[in-house]
């Protein structure tokens, strides 16, 4: 079953005020392509300004506590983020897994926290270089998966999944093709055998240093269901062909 593309932008620490055209011009920009699904995942600080200037499309945040609210300095509730016009959040991305030991437990909270307020979800998982080369890679990230997914299917939004190996992720080195296609069909039977029937309908995206050169030959590899896109994502230019060539392979 083709499931409709998701190419959604990470622009992690990066975005000022002066960036709200550059979204904007994103968001018009993306209706010529109805056939993907195109969202923008903002530093939380801009999320109310952006979600306003771009109404209908989809603005998300880049992490969620799992708590509805409390004693937690700095962090931001799911409640929050829905209140700010976001859609969406990126959980477990590894720049958190590492840098703030961000464990699987605690993605799932996250995730089953963001799911059960109403906004779709995408959880990352991958893997480091030296798993990779160690021929672990697979076991690893479906290890991940079924320690950071919620138990069960989520009905409330949609959760979505990002495979992003580590060694990938802004260094301009891309797994081959076969290893992506491996990987996704893995995840894939992971999830179906998790969910039964919903498991087919989770979209799988691929991420780690998606751009216009490589995004068709991504898009076209099967079980992927579109890409997080972090460096190529702050720019129009940049972000719009791949989003172009999302549409292309739907076509
Ligand atoms: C990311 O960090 O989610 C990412 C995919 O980054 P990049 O596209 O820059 O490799």
């Amino acid at each position: 079953m083709a499931l409709k593309k998701l190419v959604a932008g990470n622009w992690k620490m990066h975005g000022l005020s002066s960036d709200l055209a550059e979204i904007s011009t994103i968001a018009e920009a993306a209706r010529a392509y109805p056939s993907v699904d195109v969202a923008l995942c903002v530093p939380a600080i801009l999320i109310e300004r952006a979600a306003r200037a771009v109404p209908g499309f989809a603005i998300g945040g880049q992490d969620v506590h799992q708590e509805a609210k409390g004693a937690h300095t700095g962090c931001t509730s799911a409640q929050m983020l829905l209140d700010a016009g976001a859609a969406l959040t990126i959980v477990g991305h590894s720049e958190r897994r590492d840098a703030q030991r961000e464990s699987d437990a605690e993605v799932q909270a996250k995730a089953e926290a963001a799911l059960g307020c109403g906004l779709n979800v995408i959880l990352c998982v991958g893997e480091s270089l030296e798993i990779r080369e160690g021929g672990k890679a697979v076991d690893t990230v479906l290890a991940q998966l079924d320690g950071s997914i919620p138990p069960q299917p989520p009905e409330e939004a949609e959760l979505a999944i990002a495979y992003e190996p580590i060694w990938a992720i802004g260094t301009g080195k891309i797994p081959t093709a076969d290893e992506i296609a491996e990987m996704h069909a893995a995840i894939r039977g992971r999830l179906v055998e998790r969910y039964i029937a919903p498991g087919s309908g989770v979209r799988i995206l691929y991420g780690g240093s998606v751009k216009a050169s490589n995004a068709g030959e991504i898009f076209s590899i099967p079980d992927v269901d579109g890409a997080l896109v972090g460096g190529a994502s702050l720019r129009a230019d940049d972000f719009m062909p791949i989003v172009a060539a999302a549409a292309a392979v739907e076509a």
